[in-house]
């Protein structure tokens, strides 16, 4: 690798942009964003309609260009704001029009994209031509989301704080590189052994990335809640990166910890991760406050932690580090999931993080992601990685869950399904949709409770982070989520009446009853021999959930006034398997089957120590490589 400094970087990008822009565009300045390089000129016309020429800029200097128009050639807002109304027309349902002055943006959040054809139409090129704004469209969910307004708010608010952010992100990513590259390490932070608090360093001679930065639900002491970063022996400031693989508490919980503690850094997930992050994430804060704990942040440490992530599309190269370039790809485990390929120095190590993944494709999304160029090292998720792990087929279960919601009701018994706000829920409404058209159940209200209204916005709103099947059911209007049986608006006081009345569906977070409105739901159902309570996902040792999953025949739960008190557990007990968002033992093996370039070295991760021990054991016996579970506070050199 070439050793080289951040003047001689500059120069080198100066020397490629300058001789290869058209003296027409008028560039006046280039600056670093990011991951991005940004371009201002007075008249980009030229370079936005001809791709080409920053296309190849961008292959000489290996690094993406942004072309911005120079501030003083830019439309005042509200006449810009005439133009891009009349331009869109009534039909695309335009809810509002928002500036960005610091990064050149004009934000346009609408209902219907098809008339306005996308990123790069010629519609929004002639936007951008005539007001000298950059538009970005925000697709606006049918149902309103408050997460989205409140982050769009946020974001351009704190425009000047946020514009010095992406100049300094730039500035040390390509800022002199002072030993070569010459070893790569693993070091196992959290989720190792165990579900939860899933945490990773990667360290290599001149950079340092955390993967995932979670929490464990259900966990006894702080010892064993959170990952283990009060041993990393140096300060947060140092990191260069942090990556997130998904919104799901367990890989993100933590993340504002490190914003408490100094760290100003980048922080890279896709979009719909940093939406949900957002929203599960002060949920957290609230959960855990009114369940008596001090939250180990505060509020402003959150909204640091949103302000400082880089949004990254599935299969957009970055630099992250001077010696570190990443890729997101498709996990198909929840909304935004991501596959992390880190890519060190000139190719000499390729680490493929999982995080949680589905190798099958779902009612919600594509299966995971398996065409990586190269992968020495893979690390991978084993939650279901024991050899009885085999869930039944996917129709079946779904048939199955039909079954036991039907014949629960038909009895004349309400149906209660913990589940995360995120991922399960949102598949059992569009099995549930499908059923209630197909008249396979009769016709039934199914309440949702806790944020599930939200998260449910947040998948309307990125229709194309969806499976084709349901991407194109929400274009053309027949949109599941918003089944006339639904309902999405409930109120506390509403919650006893629902439990006892009218048979119906209640889906409610905890999923694993680890608090939450699941559990108000369950006093009040669970001592009734016609109700039943089905789990769906993943059921963690030590939670309620794995306990009454477990056959046991009495709990414990507050009651009306707070006090402790027995319960009965007579209300029928149904585990379905096949729904998760996990891939089951086979699917586990699939991928590694399937993936373009074999890895030599296998790290199996976040799953109990025997599942562990079990796949690592299977796959040492089949692909002949070296696979093993690491120990917190391990750490392997793998390069
Ligand atoms: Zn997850």
């Amino acid at each position: 690798m070439e050793d080289y400094d951040l003047e001689a970087r500059l120069k080198q990008i100066r020397d490629v942009i300058f001789s290869s822009i058209p003296p027409e565009a008028r560039l006046t300045k280039v600056e670093f964003e990011g991951p991005n390089i940004a371009l201002y000129c007075e008249k980009p016309q030229q370079l936005l309609d001809d791709e080409s020429i920053i296309r190849n800029m961008a292959k000489q200097i290996k690094t993406r260009i942004i072309v911005r128009t120079d501030p003083s050639r830019r439309m005042l807002p509200q006449d810009a704001e005439k133009l891009i109304r009349k331009a869109l027309g009534e039909e695309v349902g335009l809810e509002n029009i928002s500036f960005n002055e610091e990064e050149g943006e004009v934000i346009i959040m609408a209902k219907k994209y098809g008339s306005i054809g996308g990123p790069g139409s010629p519609l929004l090129k002639e936007i951008a031509q005539e007001t000298g704004w950059r538009p970005i469209f925000v697709r606006a969910p049918p149902i309103k989301s408050a997460t989205l307004k409140g982050i769009l708010s946020l974001m351009s608010n704190e425009g000047t704080y946020r514009k010095d952010f992406l100049r300094d992100v730039g500035q040390s990513i390509h800022r002199p590189l002072i030993y070569r590259n010459n070893y790569v390490t693993v070091k196992a932070l959290g989720g190792f052994q165990e579900v939860g608090r899933s945490s990773i360093l990667v360290e290599t001679a001149s950079s340092k990335v955390l993967l995932d930065c979670g929490v464990k639900p259900g966990a006894l002491n702080t010892l064993d809640e959170f990952p283990r970063l009060d041993t990393l022996g140096f300060d947060f400031q140092e990191l260069d990166a942090v990556i997130i693989s998904h919104a799901h508490l367990d890989h993100v919980g933590f993340l504002p910890f490190l914003f408490k503690y100094g760290y100003r850094g980048p922080v890279y997930m896709t979009r719909p991760t940093s939406e949900l992050m957002a929203l599960l994430q002060s949920d957290y804060m609230d959960v855990t406050e009114k369940g008596g704990k001090k939250p180990p942040y505060g509020v402003n440490d959150y909204k640091k932690a949103l302000l400082h992530t880089i949004p990254l599309e599935y299969g957009e190269v970055v630099d992250i580090s001077p010696d570190i370039k990443a890729t997101l790809y498709n996990a198909g485990h929840i909304l935004g999931s991501a596959i992390t390929h880190l890519h060190v120095g000139e190719g000499e190590h390729n680490i493929v993080y999982t995080g949680d993944f589905k190798y099958a494709d779902t009612r919600l999304f594509q299966r995971a992601e398996t065409d990586f160029p190269r992968v020495e090292t893979l690390i991978m998720e084993s939650t279901y990685g024991a050899k009885n792990d085999l869930m039944v087929p996917r129709e079946e279960a779904e048939r199955q869950f039909i079954e036991a919601v039907r014949v629960t009701l038909e009895h004349g018994g309400s149906v209660l399904i913990p589940v995360l706000s995120v991922g399960r829920a949102q598949e059992l409404m569009i099995i549930m949709a499908d059923a209630f058209n197909k008249k396979l159940l009769p016709k039934t209200k199914v309440h949702m409770e806790g944020l599930l209204y939200e998260t449910t916005a947040l998948h309307m709103a990125h229709p194309e982070s969806l499976s084709r099947q349901l991407r194109d059911s929400i274009y053309y209007d027949e949109n599941p989520f918003l089944h006339e049986n639904f309902d999405m608006h409930l109120r506390i006081e509403d919650r006893q009446k629902l439990a006892t009345g009218e048979p119906c569906v209640i889906m409610a977070p905890a999923g694993m009853l680890t608090g939450g409105p699941a559990l108000d739901y369950l006093k009040y159902m669970v001592e009734e021999e016609k109700n039943a309570i089905i789990f769906t996902s993943y059921q963690a040792e030590g939670t309620l959930g794995r306990k009454i999953s477990k056959g046991a025949t009495e709990i414990q739960l507050e009651d009306e006034s707070g006090e402790e008190k027995a319960f009965k557990v007579r209300m029928k007990v149904i585990p379905i398997e096949g729904l998760s968002g996990h891939s089951d033992r086979r699917e586990l093996i699939q991928f590694i089957e399937r993936l373009r370039s074999h890895p030599k070295t296998i790290i199996v991760n976040h799953g109990e120590p025997r599942k562990i021990e079990d796949l690592s054991s299977y796959i040492r016996y089949r692909f002949h490589v070296d696979a093993l579970g690491l120990e917190i506070l391990d750490t392997l050199r793998v390069y």
